[in-house]
């Protein structure tokens, strides 16, 4: 068997791009927090497909939804319209409180249509002149890999070799209101931020950050767009990050549990002055809210609600990082997060300590080499939470 996952992987190197460093597991089945490899070995997943799969993984309600949607009809493009589009896009706008949605497929997608709604919004509506308008974005950002986006990123390993940047960015640190104000010009259409940096380690701004945020924002007329592709949909124990702040951001961008795990739906959310500026023909998807998407993200946005998954986020993830806190080690410089978006930062490489955790069955993933993730689905109960926790212990101990 464990020749098996030998050749499975020898195969994936040989025949793939090695643009990712994944631990030597080979997944082959996966039930809420759970996964097995091919030798029936069970592991807890405390990645979930960085948040992608807050529902669990095969959550029978959004199976049983897709399930009913194959065979009916599967994409029509935009072209037509399908039954399941309306009633979708009515349910992202009624959770964010928005206007109007533009659904597309990947969250980097969903990031490029913020940017476009963003600088379409800057010439129309704040006179901005041609080719002029500028965003704001964070140092240490993570917002995805396309080559507008790595462009703005302040990590070489996203970056480099990808030149030449799109320009009109303008970076400055996260969590630090007074740089925003001072980098404010008239040229300036919005400003692109994760309320916390998951990848970056799982940094969390100062208490009232957001506020200010906001308040400058609306102070000089410039967008404010959440990208809560990570942090949203129930993670750090509200349905999105911001809510924790009490501000409504003016764009608000999902991915990952959108879809609960099952297929790429991402969405822009935002208001009628500013998604209504795009017309026909200027923006689009040929898979961007297709009907099985539609019917996939109706039923992993019910489960999120019927389920009450943020309240089990906040519970469950204040329990979690109290157990963390109480492992006494030396190496553990910090943990933060927020609801079941937890990080550990260690004083050494954090990659020995994952390979020990897989061993003992449980999967996390170094961020930035010193910080292990911790984001199991937000399904886990406590009793899962103690086993977790008993292996996370075992394994410090263990690792030299
Ligand atoms: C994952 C992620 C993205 C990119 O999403 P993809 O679906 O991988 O393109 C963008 N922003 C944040 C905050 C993310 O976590």
């Amino acid at each position: 068997m464990k020749d098996k996952a030998e050749k499975l992987i020898a195969l994936a190197e040989r025949y793939g791009a090695h643009n990712y460093h994944p631990l030597p597991v080979v997944l082959e089945r996966g039930k809420g927090v759970f996964v097995w490899d091919a030798a029936g070995k069970r592991y807890f997943d405390m990645l979930s497909a960085y948040s992608a799969l807050n529902q669990g993984h095969n959550h029978p309600k959004i199976v049983a939804a897709a399930k009913k949607q194959l065979g009916r009809i599967s994409l029509t493009s935009r072209a037509f319209h399908n039954v399941l589009l309306g009633p979708f896009l009515q349910r992202v706008c009624e959770l964010t409180g928005q206007d109007m949605a533009l659904p597309m497929n990947s969250g980097a997608e969903a990031v490029e249509t913020a940017i476009k709604a963003m600088r379409l919004w800057g010439y129309r509506k704040k006179g901005i002149p041609k080719n002029k308008a500028r965003i704001i974005v964070c140092e240490q950002n993570f917002h995805g890999r396309t080559t507008t986006i790595v462009g703005f990123s302040s990590d070489p390993d996203s970056y480099d070799g990808f030149g030449p940047a799109t320009p009109g960015f303008l970076k400055i640190p996260f969590g630090n209101a007074a740089a925003l104000q001072a980098a404010i010009t008239a040229d300036v259409c919005g400003f692109l931020v994760e309320p916390i940096q998951g990848e970056a380690g799982v940094n969390i701004p100062p208490a009232g950050y957001f506020q200010k945020v906001r308040e400058i924002c609306s102070r000089h007329k410039v967008l404010l767009c959440a990208d809560e592709i990570q942090t949203g949909l129930g993670r750090t124990g509200k349905f999105f990050a911001l809510d924790h702040e009490k501000i409504k951001p003016d764009l608000v961008i999902l991915g990952k549990a959108l879809s609960g795990g099952l297929y790429p739906i991402s969405a822009v959310a935002s208001s009628k002055e500013v998604l209504g500026l795009f017309k026909p023909g200027t923006h689009g998807s040929t898979f961007g809210g297709n009907p099985l998407a539609c019917a996939i993200g109706l039923a992993a946005l019910d489960v999120l609600v019927k389920e009450k998954l943020p309240e089990n986020a906040d519970k469950l993830g204040r329990y979690f990082k109290a157990g963390l806190e109480a492992i006494a080690d030396p190496r553990i410089k910090e943990v933060r997060g927020r609801g079941l978006l937890l990080g550990v930062e260690l004083t050494v490489k954090a990659r020995p300590l994952c390979e020990i955790l897989m061993r003992k069955g449980l999967l996390a993933k170094e961020t930035h080499d010193h910080t292990v993730r911790f984001a199991p689905p937000l399904v886990i109960t406590k009793a899962q939470i103690d086993q977790a926790l008993r292996i996370i212990s075992e394994a410090l101990a263990e690792f030299k």
